[in-house]
């Protein structure tokens, strides 16, 4: 059978699709790129902004239309917004034939089979809390293959931001043994991975039986063949000195880190349920800088939560420009049902959430062409992870988490260059890229 998957939302959940991908071609499943062809339809949602939740419920509506004309279509509505609704999805889409919360992926080929042979629609949502056979424990067997790999090593969440419906739809955090994280590290680095990112979401909040995620990292360091760790997302309240420090003295560890503040008034911190300070977050910046004074740190912000004034939106934009962050993922506070905020009001009216929006792009788009900029002239390792914009070129990734493109060295091809290491030397800047020319004569590892 055919089975077509479309995935919204985070990296979590673009890594739960590949595992989901991996469960079924074990059972027999061949995975299609479109639609058509496939008897299983397969809708990996996100609920965490309102927009993500919409665009996942018409995608089921519209692959559900495709029902009408064939009788043997399998529609299956998964992940975040799933386990969020629960049976109520079969009311929105009555096309629907099995709803299948996070946590019960593993049973995902044998719960088809029963939808389809009992032409009945099924839900399965609810989390096991650690049981054997949970999908943490499930390591991908399928082969895996690229340059680089992510590597669930935590589930849930146990914060309780009051925006964030995260903790009611994935569950209270779980953590994956650390001897099972370093197996699978180590058999993808076996199969040629040479980078990989561990997803959690408060990744750095890591504990297993007493190995923190500092202990992790350095274990992960000693990993024969991997090059590169990175992960995301940590929450700046586990922002350990420890872990601080491991920028510093960790070979693999990339210079860059993916930080989210949500914003930078301590007042609307604190509203958040964030558990730190504006300061704070301020000084693990200057802490990870005398760690490793290169790295690049980018980050989250909500702008226009509930009671967001237009001083602590200044505080925003004024932490924007002192921690000068590498990039921002900035989204306008949607209130999420049952979330603790609710009992605010959405207070900020829209025209004002866009303006807020806009000024904070305008002050981001400038912070980061002055770091790009600083960046010209500079040799950055790449890692080859395919052809690049144009003919004769090669795309990759710099440490520091920059894209770069750079021309085919001679004597070298894609094949050939492809997972390799290679020093590129910055040129110029292009929109959302680096342009480079590789260092003579290719050093390529
Ligand atoms: N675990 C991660 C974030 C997961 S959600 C962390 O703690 O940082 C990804 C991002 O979506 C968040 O960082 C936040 O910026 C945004 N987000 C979450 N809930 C939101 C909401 N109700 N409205 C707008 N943005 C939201
Ligand atoms: Fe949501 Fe906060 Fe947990 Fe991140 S840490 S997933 S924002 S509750």
């Amino acid at each position: 059978m055919k089975a077509y998957i479309k995935t919204f939302g985070c990296q979590m959940n673009v890594h739960d699709s590949e595992r989901i991908a991996d469960i079924l071609s074990r059972h027999g499943y061949e995975i299609t790129d479109a639609p058509r062809g496939a008897e299983v339809l397969i809708i990996n949602s996100c609920t965490v902004r309102e927009k993500a939740w919409h665009k996942a419920i018409s995608e089921a509506g519209r692959l559900g239309v495709r029902k009408r004309d064939r009788d043997d279509l399998t529609i299956v509505f998964a992940g975040c917004a799933a386990q969020q609704e629960g049976d109520k999805v079969f009311k929105l889409i009555p096309a629907v034939d099995l709803v299948l919360g996070p946590d019960h992926y593993g049973q995902l080929p044998s719960l088809i089979e029963r939808v389809r042979e009992c032409k009945s629609q099924l839900s399965r949502v609810g989390f096991d809390e650690g049981r054997p056979g949970d999908f943490l424990s499930l390591e991908p067997q399928g082969k895996r293959t690229g340059t680089s790999a992510f590597v669930t090593v935590m589930k849930g969440c146990s914060e309780r931001c009051t925006y964030c419906i995260v903790p009611f739809v994935r569950g209270p955090m779980r953590f994956r043994p650390d001897d099972d994280v370093v197996r699978e590290v180590e058999s993808l680095a076996q199969n040629g991975v040479r980078e990989v990112t561990l997803l959690g979401q408060t990744v750095n909040a890591y504990n297993y039986e007493g190995a923190s995620f500092a202990d992790l990292l350095a274990r992960l360091d000693r990993v024969p063949g991997l090059e590169r760790v990175r992960f995301t997302s940590p929450h700046p309240g586990y922002m350990t000195k420890e872990l601080i420090e491991s920028f510093g003295h960790l070979e693999t560890l990339c210079e860059s880190i993916h930080l989210p503040v949500q914003s930078g008034s301590s007042r609307m911190l604190r509203r958040m349920g964030r558990r730190y300070t504006a300061e704070h977050f301020r000084e693990v910046v200057e802490k990870l800088r005398s760690s490793r004074p290169d790295i690049l740190i980018s980050t989250d912000i909500i702008v226009g939560f509930s009671g967001e004034t237009q001083e602590d939106f200044e505080q925003t934009l004024g932490l924007i420009e002192d921690a000068r962050f590498s990039g921002v993922f900035s989204f306008k506070y949607s209130q999420r049902p049952g979330t603790p905020a609710t009992k605010w009001r959405d207070d900020v009216p829209e025209e004002e959430k866009k303006r807020r929006l806009a000024a904070l792009h305008t002050v981001i788009d400038r912070i980061v062409d002055e770091l790009r900029a600083e960046l010209v002239g500079k040799v950055l390792d790449v890692l080859v992870e395919g052809p690049g914009r144009n003919p004769g070129q090669l795309t990759g990734r710099a440490r520091n988490g920059q894209i770069v493109n750079f021309p085919v060295p001679p004597g070298m091809t894609l094949g050939s260059a492809l997972g390799k290491l290679i020093d590129v030397e910055v040129v110029q800047l292009l929109p959302h890229s680096l342009e480079g020319s590789a260092i003579l004569p290719v050093r390529a590892r």
